[in-house]
């Protein structure tokens, strides 16, 4: 049956009262049993026939549940690191910008050596964050893949 063709409530609330309303009327052939949301048009429907899943649909649901959960939890950890590298990237252009500019007033050596150092050392702490954020990623996409392999089946 279409959805145009069932009553259609926006809420839960509305459709439990609309089952109320109806199972107190005797002359109907079937009794609708339940309220459910619809996953065409997003609202509530009722419906005669029993609620019945699988073991294997249980076990399904739970699984995507699962899943997406894991990939909430990837996409946060994959945009804490975007922001560390952003934010070492902009210390790092800070820091030679300071350099630049000391260079220019050509100060002290030592000074500009502690400032290598220091550039050095933010520069191999970047390439970490981004083999952090590349092994996120690759985590995230084996994820996909393995939800997609669900689907599929
Ligand atoms: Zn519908």
């Amino acid at each position: 049956m279409l959805c145009k063709e069932k009553g259609r409530y926006s809420n839960e609330r509305m459709a439990l009262i609309a089952l109320g309303e109806i199972c107190k009327r005797q002359n109907l052939q079937v009794y609708p049993v339940r309220v459910y949301q619809c996953n065409v048009c997003k609202l509530w429907h009722l419906t005669s026939k029993a609620e019945y899943k699988t073991a294997q649909e249980k076990e399904f649901e739970k699984t995507s549940r699962q899943l997406v959960d894991e990939i909430t939890r990837l996409e946060n950890a994959v945009s804490t690191e975007k922001q560390n590298v952003e934010k070492l990237r902009s210390h790092i252009h800070m820091l030679q910008g300071h350099k630049a500019k000391r260079e220019e007033r050509s100060i002290k050596h030592s000074k500009l050596t502690v400032n290598n150092k220091e550039i050095e050392q933010l520069k191999i702490e970047l390439q970490k964050a981004n083999i952090k954020a590349d092994m996120i990623k690759n985590e995230y996409y084996r994820l996909l893949k393995s939800i997609r392999k669900i689907v599929m089946v």
